[in-house]
């Protein structure tokens, strides 16, 4: 039986399918939760199983509630008590100005990005803190530069997200700091992931790479490995941290 027990909210692809991978690698249980790419999700436990490890995966919309409840509930009885949590869905949409975005892009920016790490948050410190009887635990939020760079003229909605981010990992990290839960966020600069498919630019990272100071995007599993350090004891003494994984940027 394994005691650490990890949910990675969007661990299918990307960022979040090496922080499983590596999880898993590192003797957690492992639940990734996707929303539409079930064949992504089973490649990702498939590879966990097959190298012995743990895992299952849920479809579980992060901005839904019902959804959200029930992720954390499948955990419960398939795997046990929940130990960490890393708020790693995420979404952006087409590169635009802010005079061309409208309400329905800026609600599901938000509902995804903030809503969705505040809903996990709030299941994960209910079944964590010593408040409700929990042994303690360490949540990580995916926030990122956008949060201080402001994304301008591809989507400043995302960067608000992230800095939405930011100020909830201070915040929470201070509520919950004495019942056992230390809260901190990573913020990786460009790393190559489907992502930038999503903002209409495939090819973002070659773009950009050469203002990044170390002259290069970042892989998955460097971000992956910041978070890991953020779970483990190794870090017993840091909460509410923003740790940027960015190569200077
Ligand atoms: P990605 O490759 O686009 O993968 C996104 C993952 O999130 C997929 O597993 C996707 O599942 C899942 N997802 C999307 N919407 C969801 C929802 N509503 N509910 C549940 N799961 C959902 O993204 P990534 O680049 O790895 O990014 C991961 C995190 O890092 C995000 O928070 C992102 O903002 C942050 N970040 C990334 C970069 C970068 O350069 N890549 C930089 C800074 C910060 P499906 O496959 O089923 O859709």
């Amino acid at each position: 039986m394994n005691t650490n027990i990890i949910v990675i909210t969007g661990g299918s692809r990307g960022i979040g399918a090496a922080t499983a991978q590596l999880a898993a690698a590192q003797g957690y249980a492992v639940c990734i939760s996707y929303l539409h790419n079930k064949a992504a999700a089973d490649a990702v436990v498939k590879a966990i199983t097959d190298s012995g490890g743990t895992a299952i995966a849920v479809r579980a919309d992060v901005a839904s509630e019902p959804d959200v409840v029930n992720l954390f509930e499948t955990v419960d009885r398939s795997l046990g008590r929940v130990t960490a949590l890393v708020n790693n869905a995420g979404i952006l949409e087409r590169q635009m100005r802010v005079e061309d975005m409208d309400a329905g892009r800026l609600s599901r920016i938000l509902a995804t990005n903030v809503t969705g790490s505040f809903l996990c948050a709030r299941e994960a410190v209910r079944r964590m803190s010593a408040r409700h009887g929990g042994n303690g635990g360490a949540i990580v939020n995916l926030s990122s530069v956008a949060a201080r760079l402001g994304a301008p003229n591809e989507y400043v909605d995302y960067a608000a997200s992230k800095g939405a981010i930011d100020a909830f990992t201070v915040g929470l990290a201070k509520e919950v700091a004495a019942e056992g839960i230390r809260v901190n966020a990573v913020r990786p600069g460009v790393i190559y992931t489907d992502i930038h498919a999503s903002g209409g630019e495939p090819g973002r990272v070659e773009r950009v790479k050469d203002a990044v100071p170390m002259k290069r995007g970042g892989d998955a599993q460097e971000v992956a490995n910041a978070i890991l350090w953020l779970l483990s004891d190794q870090a017993s003494y840091t909460t509410g941290a923003l740790v940027d994984v960015a190569g200077g940027r």
